[in-house]
């Protein structure tokens, strides 16, 4: 017979899928690390499981605990997966731009979901960054999760997403593309690959609203750079530690309009029905395809499903009334 213990060992070994009508202009071989595949329909999955065996093998998460953490949703969903398995209680603090697909879904999952105002400053009270530090405060036997500074993030990352990729493409990658939040993956996946061969090119994904690619740049953390953005997952107003500048080569921007045009454009034009961010990532390949060789093999992460964006980029009003589409 042949089967997992329990639903925590499907996560990883999701498949690499070759991109073909959206790419056609680049001269390259683009790849799609597909990670919707995880049981928890995200990438999130695998880092998710990583912070709470890290935390069980160090006592920050005891028995019976509570899990306490600020997510956008699909790392919440990966932690309500694991923490059915192994036996402990959710509350998720989420801000109220997300959709509610993806409240629903944590609520389907067993999880308490605290909903905060999107349009604050992160040192706010009412911010989804001190509401979840409070409750971490006021809960007995309680784990704050903190996917922003867990740097068990990035080693999941570096311990798997990093070597399925570099073990699927023979060693051949060339570049890295991938959507910058926490920056778990880009760190994780871009230690790994660089380690491996130092002339991969690391690229991220920001949004307009994200103080990411402007750091980069100048190593300045310019205020003027943070304003309310419409795109998922990516982007921040802040800097996680699990961001490593160091390994990354370049940032590029995406439009908020861009994302949701081209989240639409992978389901119609490639079969792939996938979340915004990857709309996103793969709008960002297209900008820095003069960066690209024939010889060389792009691969781009897409971190999340479809199903979480019906409300939003896959409802033509809703892409009507946004100014994204005629
Ligand atoms: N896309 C989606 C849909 C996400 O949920 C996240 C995580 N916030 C990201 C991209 C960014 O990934 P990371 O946090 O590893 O940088």
């Amino acid at each position: 017979m042949d089967y997992k213990e329990n639903i925590l060992g499907t996560i990883g070994n999701t498949p690499l899928v070759k991109m073909n009508k959206l790419v056609e202009d680049l001269p390259c071989l683009v790849l799609a690390k597909y990670e919707t595949f995880n049981p928890g329909n995200s990438v999130k999955d695998r880092m998710a499981l990583q912070m709470i065996e890290d935390a069980e093998a160090d006592g920050r998460l005891k028995p019976g605990g509570t899990i306490i953490e600020g997510t956008s949703g699909n790392t919440g969903m990966g932690l309500a997966l694991a923490a059915i398995v192994k036996g402990y209680k959710c509350i998720f603090v989420i801000s109220d731009k997300q959709s509610k697909e993806k409240m629903d879904i944590l609520r389907a999952v067993g999880a308490e979901v605290v909903v905060c105002p999107t349009d604050v400053e992160p040192d706010d009270p009412r911010s989804y960054y001190s509401v979840s530090k409070r409750l971490g405060e006021e809960t007995p036997n309680s784990w704050y999760v903190n996917q922003y500074d867990n740097l068990s993030n990035t080693k999941a990352h570096y311990q798997s997403t990093g070597p399925e990729i570099w073990e699927q493409t023979d060693g051949k990658i060339t570049h890295f593309v991938v959507g910058v939040g926490t920056g778990g993956t880009i760190s994780g996946v871009g230690k790994y690959l660089k380690e491996k061969n130092p002339n991969i090119k690391v690229w991220g994904i920001d949004t307009y609203g994200s103080v990411f690619k402007k750091y980069h740049e100048t190593g300045e953390f310019d205020e003027n750079e943070i304003y309310p953005y419409v795109t998922e997952g990516i982007g921040e107003d802040i800097l996680p530690k699990n961001v490593n500048f160091d390994i990354i080569d370049g940032f590029t921007k995406v439009t908020d309009k861009d994302a949701a045009v081209y989240t639409q454009r992978l389901a119609k034009e490639e079969g792939m029905f996938l979340g915004n961010s990857a709309g996103a990532a793969i709008k960002g390949v297209l900008q820095l395809q003069e960066h690209f060789k024939p010889e060389d093999v792009v691969v781009v992460l897409f971190h999340d499903h479809g199903s979480r964006y019906v409300g939003k980029m896959f409802n033509d009003q809703w892409m009507k009334d946004m100014n994204y589409i005629e």
